[in-house]
């Protein structure tokens, strides 16, 4: 299949010297599923922060290397252009509005998309709450009374809302029960079958990852030191011991 997203040669510092990524080349093929997988530190942030244009907050830049999207080069192409584009970042932490209840935070996806993104619909929330039942419940509650699992939802719901072609999420999983986990991974899975956009997720459990992913890539210190098919890097010897002390 075609690469929807294309990363090759990638290095990026931080403060100017700081050294995060060192040569990094992954494919996100259209439709695709990936993980790309890793410790803390390893660098796997800062790979979804060089594609959706968020490394300038941070003091981070790329010093070598390209993204593509398409068959077009994104590379440092800001973040609110990328959003226009249909390249999605859910970010580590849940990042949802408390105040707002469900529906609002779920609106708020719209700017995102920008004059060119689609109209407003009734249809666009059945979507969401078609894949997150939980929320069609609380759709008029605050979010931040939502329980952890609920949030992350959101905030994947949120990115749903603005019909992305490219969905990015950073640890989905992050201090979740793991059954929780679990269900977000495999309805990731279900929106990825169904409406074949592609997934790029980030993530510490090699082994929820890897249920959902068709595909997966290892960061070590900043470098791809493994890459395979879900099965296979399943497969390896002691994987998830090696990489993420005994997870
Ligand atoms: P985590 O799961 O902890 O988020 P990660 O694999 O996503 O880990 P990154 O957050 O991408 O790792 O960090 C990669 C490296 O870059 C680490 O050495 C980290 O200390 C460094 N780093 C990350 N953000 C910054 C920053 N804003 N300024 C300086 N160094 C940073």
């Amino acid at each position: 299949m075609a690469a929807a997203l294309e990363i090759a040669d990638l290095s990026v510092v931080y403060g100017g010297a700081n050294l995060a990524l060192e040569g990094v080349t992954l494919d996100v093929p259209e439709g695709g599923f990936v993980a790309l997988l890793g410790a803390n530190g390893a660098g796997k942030s800062t790979t979804l922060k060089a594609i959706s244009g968020l490394l300038r907050f941070e003091n981070g830049q790329i010093r070598k290397g390209h993204i593509r999207y398409m068959g077009e080069d994104i590379t440092r192409m800001p973040s609110h252009q990328l959003a226009r584009r249909g390249i999605l970042h859910v970010r580590e932490g849940r990042f949802v509005f408390p105040s707002m209840s469900v529906e609002e935070n779920l609106e708020a996806a719209l700017f995102a998309r920008g004059k060119r993104g689609p109209a407003l619909a009734g249809d666009r929330y059945e979507e969401v709450f078609h894949y997150f039942p939980a929320l069609r419940e609380r759709r008029r509650s605050q979010a931040g009374y939502l329980s952890g699992g609920e949030q992350q939802m959101l905030a994947i719901g949120r990115a749903l809302f603005a019909q992305p072609e490219l969905l990015m999420v950073d640890e989905a999983s992050l201090g979740l029960a793991p059954k929780i986990a679990a269900e977000i991974f495999a309805i990731l899975k279900q929106i990825n079958g169904e409406r074949r956009l592609s997934i790029l997720v980030v993530e510490q459990n090699v082994s929820l990852a890897l249920k959902s992913a068709e595909y997966g890539y290892v960061l070590e210190a900043g470098q791809i030191t493994e890459q395979g098919d879900s099965d296979t890097l399943m497969d390896r010897e002691n994987l998830s011991r090696r990489y993420l002390g005994g997870a």
